[in-house]
């Protein structure tokens, strides 16, 4: 070591709980200053980078998944280091990993979902969009193997429901010819596309093999998109909407007395424009003639699900008309009726979950915090912050990741500022506690080899990439270059 590196400050060692779009972003606000070096580990519990990024965003929407490649950046910067395949409250609890570094930033998502509350919801055949969407990305939690570790409550990226599987998601999708999806934002959209799509129209997507396989025995014929408002209150982006449009041997139905805005309806359209966008679209859907396309989509407002029918197995979903109360609230009126279903898929949102050891508000499902600095016992924590979904809750689009971690990391920079977050010259505790656990990271070098083993494997079928979806063939792919260096 040269002299001025000897007398060079301590870096400031940063931990970084989760590798989705916030905790990466947070790696790169830290490094994109010079006041304070900085030593950043990003740790995750799944041996690749990205979180929903790969395991979220559609397989058919491959421009928004090629952000990971300025992701991907950031990881290889000089000062940032990806860990992966280390679970904290699984590896390492969160006070061992406070104890080995200067600052921990939570940035461990919300994987979990949002349920309706209603009868039936546990029945064969009723679903979280949250599994579903794992299922066609090739989450290994969905896709487990003998080499599936135990995990902690809070990394299971679910609620405690029962995971779907391959074989179980092969059966519920080649025995539905009538699936219903509850909610109207992207993730629906997203949710009833993959099912209305004909498998051949996602072949050139990275989904792994089994998944294209799956979707190919798929029997559906009608989508029913539900919407307990009306169309001027959805989340969807003009853009997803549109897109449904496109879909080959696909009729889009909406009834245009669905279409009609009461006064607080016609609010909304005048100060929004993408409700204003959307109505426009479905408006010229509710006017084509009804066409004879072997798929069909419905969109449904002003329609919640009251009840989901059936003994063993989904059967269908009755629902009832609502309406707006003087509050705004919805309200039902009545007026049931049924929808024949065999798949109902749940999409009112993500959720977050307590991690062991660390604050957790039940109630908003997040971490508490003002301005990313964790609140512990009613006062700020000197060494904690958090930052992305499991900070704000499930909103915004990938970018608003980028100015919340932004935040996050002025707080953590001006507590360093005022003395009161001070370097500890705990540079390599992390690498020497994970070695005396027997836990071995995978870093990037392992992502490379995953990486290029999947675009090889796409190959070698035409397609661009296929996903690995087990654990254990992620991790033979991470090790498979060292084995054949040593061989060679
Ligand atoms: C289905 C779906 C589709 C989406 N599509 C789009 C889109 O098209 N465009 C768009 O802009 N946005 C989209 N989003 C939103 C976007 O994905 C989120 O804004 C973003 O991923 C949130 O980032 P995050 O880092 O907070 O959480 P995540 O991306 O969830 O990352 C959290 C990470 O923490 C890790 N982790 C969890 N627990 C532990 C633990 N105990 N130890 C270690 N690591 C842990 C997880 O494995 C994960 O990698 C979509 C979201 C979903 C759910």
């Amino acid at each position: 070591m040269t002299r001025a590196a000897s007398d060079d400050p301590p870096p400031l060692v940063v931990a970084v709980v989760g590798a989705g779009p916030s905790g990466i972003y947070a790696a790169e606000a830290l490094t994109q200053q010079s006041e304070t070096p900085v030593d950043v580990t990003v740790l995750d519990r799944l041996p690749v980078p990205f979180g929903l990024v790969r395991y979220g965003v559609a397989p058919d929407h491959p421009s928004i998944r090629s952000v990971r490649n300025t992701l991907e950046r950031t990881l290889e910067k000089t000062g940032v280091r990806f860990y992966g395949d280390v679970a904290i409250g699984v590896d390492l609890t969160a006070d061992e990993l406070r104890d080995s570094v200067d600052a921990v930033i939570y940035a461990f998502g919300a994987g979990s979902d949002k349920r309706l509350g209603i009868d039936g919801e546990d029945l064969e055949g009723s679903i979280a969009a949250a599994e579903f969407v794992a299922w066609y990305c090739g989450h290994p939690d969905v896709h487990p193997d003998s080499t599936d570790r135990p995990t902690a409550e809070s990394s299971t990226g679910a609620d405690g429901t029962s995971r779907l599987e391959q074989e179980h998601v092969t059966h519920l999708v080649s025995t539905t010819t009538d699936a219903v999806v509850v909610g109207v934002g992207n993730v629906a959209l997203d949710v009833a596309r993959i099912l209305a799509k004909h498998a051949e129209e996602l072949a050139e997507t990275d989904m792994a093999d089994e998944v294209l396989d799956s979707l190919d025995h798929k029997q559906v014929t009608d989508v029913h998109v539900l919407g307990r408002r009306g169309p001027a209150y959805t989340a969807f982006t003009t853009k997803e909407l549109r897109e449904l449009g496109q879909i080959a041997d696909l009729d889009l139905l909406v009834d245009p007395l669905d279409l009609e805005l009461d006064t607080s309806g016609l609010a909304v359209v005048g100060r929004d424009k993408v409700a204003a966008r959307n109505l426009v679209v479905l408006r010229e859907w509710a006017e084509r003639p009804r066409g004879r396309a072997s798929r069909r989509l419905h969109l449904h407002f002003w329609t919640r699900p009251v009840r989901i029918l059936g003994d063993d197995r989904v059967s269908g979903v009755e629902v009832e008309r609502t309406a707006l109360d003087a509050d705004g609230a919805v309200v039902g009126r009545g007026e049931p009726w049924v929808i024949p279903a065999q798949l109902v898929v749940r999409s009112v949102g993500y959720r977050g979950t307590p991690l062991p050891g660390v604050p957790f508000d039940d109630g908003t499902g997040r971490v508490p915090h003002a301005e990313g600095r964790v609140i512990r016992d009613g006062g700020f924590s000197a060494d904690e912050y958090v930052t992305g979904w499991v900070k704000r809750g499930p909103t915004g689009v990938i970018g608003t990741n980028k100015s919340d971690a932004v935040e996050t990391v002025t707080s953590l920079l001006h507590d360093v500022d005022d003395g009161a977050l001070v370097p500890g010259g705990r540079v390599g505790r992390l690498t020497a506690l994970l070695a005396e656990r027997g836990i071995h990271p995978l870093e990037m070098d392992g992502w490379h080899r995953i990486d290029a083993a999947e675009v090889e494997l796409g190959r070698s079928h035409g397609r661009v990439r296929t996903t690995l979806a087990h654990r254990s063939e992620l991790l033979a792919a991470a090790e498979a270059d060292d084995q054949a260096a040593v061989q060679r």
